[in-house]
């Protein structure tokens, strides 16, 4: 015979994501979020991130991204993905 007895557990849910660049926030008007979250780890051999293999996590809202990119050397505009296609 089991026993049973009701437990009440809290639950953390994410109410908005701030962009790490400008503060602003990630949330569309969907209740969805716009933007990018990545990682930066670095190395004891890094010049950039010289440190013990910490990963860094960051969010970036989709304005500082675009912006971002557009510096990149490749324009992302014109890279052609398959993303959606059902060919
Ligand atoms: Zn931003």
């Amino acid at each position: 015979m089991r026993i049973y007895k009701t437990e009440t557990k809290e639950m953390q849910t994410i109410t908005d994501i701030c962009c790490d660049k400008c503060g602003r926030s990630c949330m569309g008007t969907c209740g969805n979020f716009c933007g990018i979250k990545f990682c930066i780890s670095g190395g004891y051999d890094s010049p950039v991130f010289p440190d013990d293999n910490t990963v860094r996590e960051y969010d970036v809202c989709e304005f500082c991204v675009d912006e971002w990119m557009k510096t990149w050397a490749t324009d992302y505009r014109t890279i052609e993905t398959n993303i959606g296609d059902t060919k």
